[in-house]
C-alpha cells in the first residue's frame, strides 16, 4: 500500500478489519420513543431517553417517587390524617359527653 494522506482522497481505512457500521432503530423502553441512530450494533434498546428522562421532562417518575424523601412524605402524611381522624373523634366524643350532661341536667 502507497502511503497517502486523506486529503488526496485515498481511502486508508484497512479493509476487513473494520465492523459494519448501521443505521439503527434506538427504542425506548420506558416510554417506546423510537430515534435513529448509526451504530455497529443491529439494534439498540435503552431505559430512558430526551422523551421520558426527568432531566429534560422536569417531571419525576414513579421510579423517582418511590425514593426515600418520598416515602418519608407518605408516612408523614399518613400519620397526620390519623391524627387528624383520631383528633376528631376525641372531639366528637366530648361533644356527645357535654349533649348528654346537658340532657341529665334538664332530667334533674
Ligand atoms: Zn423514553
Amino acid at each position: 500500500m502507497v502511503q497517502g494522506t486523506m486529503a488526496e482522497g485515498e481511502n486508508l481505512m484497512r479493509e476487513s478489519i473494520h465492523p459494519k457500521y448501521n443505521t439503527v432503530t434506538v427504542t425506548c423502553t420506558t416510554c417506546g420513543a423510537e430515534f435513529e441512530t448509526g451504530s455497529v450494533l443491529d439494534s439498540i434498546k435503552v431505559d430512558t431517553c430526551s422523551n421520558c428522562h426527568p432531566f429534560y421532562t422536569g417531571k419525576q417518575n414513579a421510579i423517582q417517587a418511590d425514593g426515600r424523601v418520598d416515602r418519608f412524605n407518605k408516612r408523614f402524611e399518613t400519620a397526620q390524617k390519623v391524627k387528624a381522624e383520631h383528633d376528631q373523634i376525641v372531639t366528637e366524643r366530648a361533644k356527645r359527653a357535654a349533649e348528654r350532661a346537658a340532657l341529665e341536667e334538664e332530667n334533674n
